[in-house]
C-alpha cells in the first residue's frame, strides 16, 4: 500500500496562530526560514525515495520561484493552498475566487502546468463553505484535501467519508475530494496523521494507526505537514500559552518521527494516489443538500 504524502508549504509566521502577532502587512518584514526547511524535507524525501504534494502558498512561490521549480524538478506534485492564507469562511466567494486564482496562476506561471490540487488554509472547508468546491471546480481543479472529517472549533465536518470521495454540488458539477486520515473508535474520528497531533503522537501509535488504514480498512492514508515543524531553531513568538503548545510543542521530535516513517512506509503525491484509488473502486458519490446550500449562500454576510 502507497500512502499519501503532503507538505502544506508556509513559513512559520503565516499559520492560523500567528496573525494576532503577525499580520499579513507585516509577513515581508519576518525572518524567512522556508528555503532552508524546505531542503530539509527534500534532502530526506530524495534520502528515503519519498514523493509528495506541496500545496504551495501563493505569497511564498511569488519570492521563491527557483524553490517551486527545485521541488517540481525532484518529482513531487506543486498543488495550491491559496494566495494569503485566509480561511475561506472569513472570504465572500468574490474574495475567495480572487484569492484563488492568484495563487493559482503563480505557480503555473513557474511550472508551466496546471494545477490539480487545492487544499484550504486551516481545513476550512465546512459545511459553511461547501460553496468554494464549486470555485475550485470553476478554476480546473481536479481534487480537494481540506475537509477534516472531526470536530475541531475551526474546522470539520464530523460526519462527512473518511476515505476518497467524489462531492456534487448543487451545479451538478463534481470534484474529487481526498479527506485528512482519521482512525475511528467508538464511533468518533480521531486525527492522526499531521500538524500538531503528528508532533503529540508517540510514533508508535502513529504507525500502529497507518497499519490499521492499511490492512484492515484497506485504503491509503495522508499525512500533512508543515516545514517549519521541522524548525526547532524558529524564532518563538508571543502568541499566548495554548497557541505556544500548538504551534512549538514538539519540534524537535519532528524530524526524528519522520525519518521512522519515511523508512516504515511508502508515499507518492496525492494526486497519484487518488487516481490510483478510482482506478480500484469507483469513488462514494456524495450530493451536497441544495436547499442546505441556498440558505448558507443568502445568509452570507460580508
Ligand atoms: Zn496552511
Amino acid at each position: 500500500m502507497i500512502n499519501a504524502l503532503s507538505i502544506d508549504m508556509e513559513e512559520h509566521f503565516q499559520a492560523r496562530v500567528m496573525e494576532s502577532v503577525v499580520p499579513f502587512q507585516e509577513w515581508p518584514k519576518q525572518e524567512s526560514r522556508l528555503r532552508q526547511n524546505v531542503h530539509r524535507l527534500l534532502d530526506l524525501f530524495q534520502k528515503f525515495q519519498a514523493r509528495a504534494t506541496f500545496f504551495i502558498l501563493g505569497w511564498n512561490a511569488e519570492r521563491y520561484p527557483e524553490l517551486v521549480e527545485e521541488i517540481r524538478k525532484e518529482g513531487h506534485e506543486i498543488a495550491c493552498h491559496g494566495y494569503r492564507h485566509m480561511d475561506i469562511y472569513r472570504q465572500s466567494p468574490e474574495e475567495f475566487r480572487a484569492d484563488l486564482e492568484r495563487g493559482r496562476r503563480i505557480l503555473e506561471q513557474i511550472t508551466h502546468l496546471s494545477i490539480r490540487g487545492y487544499r484550504a488554509p486551516t481545513f476550512s472547508i465546512r459545511q459553511d463553505t461547501l460553496w468554494a468546491l464549486d470555485i475550485l471546480i470553476e478554476q480546473g481543479f481536479r481534487y480537494d484535501s481540506s475537509i477534516f472529517p472531526i470536530f475541531h472549533d475551526r474546522y470539520g465536518i464530523p460526519d462527512s467519508p473518511r476515505f476518497p470521495y467524489r462531492i456534487r454540488t448543487p451545479k451538478n458539477k463534481s470534484i474529487r475530494e481526498f479527506p485528512l486520515s482519521t482512525v475511528s473508535f467508538l464511533g468518533q474520528n480521531f486525527p492522526v496523521a499531521g500538524g500538531g497531533y503528528f508532533r503529540l503522537l508517540p510514533y508508535a501509535l502513529i504507525a500502529k494507526a497507518l497499519l490499521r488504514l492499511n490492512r484492515r480498512e484497506m485504503r491509503p492514508a495522508v499525512i500533512y505537514l508543515h516545514p517549519w515543524e521541522l524548525d526547532p531553531g524558529q524564532p518563538r513568538l508571543p502568541i499566548g500559552p495554548l497557541n505556544q503548545l500548538r504551534h512549538y510543542l514538539n519540534l524537535e521530535a519532528t524530524e526524528k518521527k519522520l525519518i521512522h516513517l519515511l523508512k516504515d512506509f511508502r508515499f507518492a503525491p496525492l494526486g497519484e494516489i487518488l487516481d490510483r484509488e478510482e482506478r480500484k473502486v469507483s469513488l462514494p458519490l456524495v450530493q451536497i443538500n441544495e436547499e442546505h446550500h441556498r440558505e448558507i449562500l443568502e445568509g452570507l454576510k460580508f
